[in-house]
Formats: C-alpha cells, structure tokens, sequence
C-alpha cells in the first residue's frame, strides 16, 4: 500500500509514540507515529467486515501491538491508540450507530474491545475527524489554526478542528458537512442517509458516477458516453480523464460537483469562518497536478467567491489536503495525543 510519508528511524524520533487506527468498509490501516505526528510505522490489511465486529477488533489490537513490535520499541513507549471509525457514531459509548459498510456492527462496543485487543487506551473518533486531526495536525492545515476537510469518496465525510478542538459535538454528530442541506427543493437527489438534498447526494464519488450514468442513459454522447460504451467501468478517475480530454459531459459533471461542494461550503465559511477548507478523500482528480484537479479546485473556489463576503472570499484557504489515504491513521493517533494533553480537545477514551 502506497503511502506519501516517508519512515522516520526511530533513533531519529521523538517519543513518546502513538498508534493510530483507520476503519474502513474495505480496510484497515494502522500508523505508529511520533509525538511530532511523524510515520515510524505503517500496516495495511482488509477489513473482511462480513467476519464480525469482534473478529477486526481483534486484528486490529494485534496489529497495533504487532506494529510496536516490527519497529523496535518497548510497549510502554507507545502513550495510547486512536481508532477512527465510519460514523455515526457514538462516541461517550465508543460504538458505530449505523455501520452503513458495515453490516452487523451497530451497537458492538469497538472502541473497548480494540483497546483490549491492543492493551492501550484507545480514543474513539469519526474517521473524516480524525482524518481532518491528520492535515490539522502534520498535513495541508498544520499552518493554520482552524480548518474544514471535506473527504470525497464513497460518501462525502467532513472533520472540523478550531484550536485543540476536534467538533463532535453534544451527539457525536458534529461535523457532519456530507449531510448539510444544499438543495431544498422538492426535486432533490436523495442522500444515502435516507433524506433529500445533502451534500453528499451530489458531490461523493458515487453521485457523480450515479449523474454520469443518468446523463448517458438519456442519450448524452461524446468520449465519456464512449469509453463507457466500449467497456470501460464508470469511475470519477475516468470522468477526470475525458474531462481532461474535453468531453463536454465529463466537464460539465467535474464542474457541477465542484459548484456543489462551493455552496457548501459557504454555508460551513458562515457557520465557523475557518482558516483553510481542505478538499481530501479518493475523490480529487489528481488535486493541482492534473488539469482535472486545477479545474475542479478553480471551479469551487469561483463558486465560493460568488456566494460569500469579499473579506471571507480573499482570506479563507480553499485547497487540497495532503496526508492522502494516511490522513486517518495519522490523525487517529494525533487524537489520542490530543486527549492525553486535553481531555475535552477528543472524547470517548477508554
Ligand atoms: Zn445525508
């Protein structure tokens, strides 16, 4: 598995260390950093959810001890694990409500049973927070002092971090930005949550797949309808491709998602006026070194401008985030960092 930090030798860190735990529906990553957010260690498997919630638990917890093993270290060098996990959640009970991927797990106690697993206390988090705690953290954000990540993918999840503050919120539902309202109207595209008109129902990877076969399906031509025609599987990797190639369907879907995620995320500038606004997740055509992504990005902030206050306009950072897939492992041991210096900056310790 490809990740974007390099391994510190830990005769070069600082400890103490801390493990991080990232859930997927399809896998689960594990980081073992320093206590300057530095990567000394990095394991990947698949999350076989269909094999029970106790089963990853169990994996999980060997994993991160397996982890303090492979890199040399005792395990009283590692200060405590963090476990970022799809949501919602419940984090005081440190349980998924609605495990949406993964099918049986409502309910299950996952923050404990990993910290049994691992011998640590672990810090329970939404899996966009901690991944928003990442770029906060050692990331795209670590220059400023609050941000914004909206994760684009399967769904379209969203982290806030103001100071040492991780939003949760009173209900572990905090931060939720994929579920913010932008179309009101009686015809909205429905979101996954079973309501209408969130943000997710138009700018996650799978609406933007969704659009495009709708588009194709009602006659639309051009390469994307082609490609598609000839074979190829219907992903945002080839809308990025065709955009590139000038195909006015791709484009036009590209820029349509792109005026969603603005609108947004004028609503999240007005609500926190954050520093930056980070667009992370799978979904980033190749972020500002592919033209897809210099479009994409041009396109969001031409859709912010127009909607917000000038002052707000030229200061608040619209950009891409940086730490790619590691941002939630990462981010997951920065908030068990975080609760061990400041018990209400992350919650749901065990
Ligand atoms: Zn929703």
């Amino acid at each position: 598995m490809a990740h974007r930090q390099d391994l510190v030798p830990i005769a070069a860190a600082k400890p103490p260390f801390w493990a991080g735990v990232d859930l997927g529906g399809t896998n689960i990553k594990v980081a073992l950093v320093d206590d300057e957010g530095r990567l000394v260690a990095f394991h990947t498997e698949e999350t076989h959810a269909g094999r029970g919630a106790e089963d990853a638990a169990e994996r999980m917890g060997r994993a991160v001890v397996g982890l303090v093993a492979r890199a040399g270290l005792r395990p009283s060098d590692v200060a405590g694990a963090g476990l970022g996990s799809p949501g919602p959640l419940d984090i005081p009970l440190g349980t998924i409500v609605r495990a949406g991927n993964l099918p049986g797990w409502d309910d299950f106690p996952l923050r404990d049973r990993v910290a049994a697993h691992c011998g640590y206390p672990v810090t329970f988090a939404n899996d966009a927070n901690a991944a928003g705690y990442g770029e906060f953290w050692v990331g795209a954000g670590r220059a400023y002092d609050s941000l914004v990540l909206l994760t684009l993918g399967t769904g379209v999840g969203g982290g806030i971090i103001i100071g040492d503050l991780n939003v949760e919120g009173a209900h572990s539902h905090g931060s939720e930005c994929g579920h913010m309202i932008v179309d009101p109207s009686d015809d909205a595209r429905m979101c996954p949550c079973g309501q209408p008109g969130h943000l997710e129902a138009y700018a996650s990877a799978k609406s933007l797949v969704a659009r495009a076969a709708e588009a194709i399906a009602a006659g639309a031509t051009g390469s994307l309808a082609a490609a598609v025609a000839a074979g190829e599987s219907l992903t945002p990797i080839l809308v990025g491709r065709e955009a590139e190639a000038g195909d006015p369907l791709a484009l036009h879907l590209l820029r349509d998602t792109a005026r969603w995620l603005g609108i947004g995320i004028v609503s999240l500038m007005h609500a926190i006026d954050p520093e930056a606004v980070l667009i992370g997740g799978a979904m980033t055509f190749g972020r500002e070194q592919a033209p897809a992504g210099r479009t994409f990005l041009e396109r969001i902030r031409e859709e912010v401008r127009r909607r917000t206050f000038p002052k707000l306009a030229a200061l608040t950072v619209i950009g891409f985030a940086s730490l790619g897939g590691d941002a939630g492992s990462i981010g997951a041991a920065g908030l068990a960092r975080l609760a061990a210096k400041n018990p209400r900056g992350a919650g749901g310790g065990a």
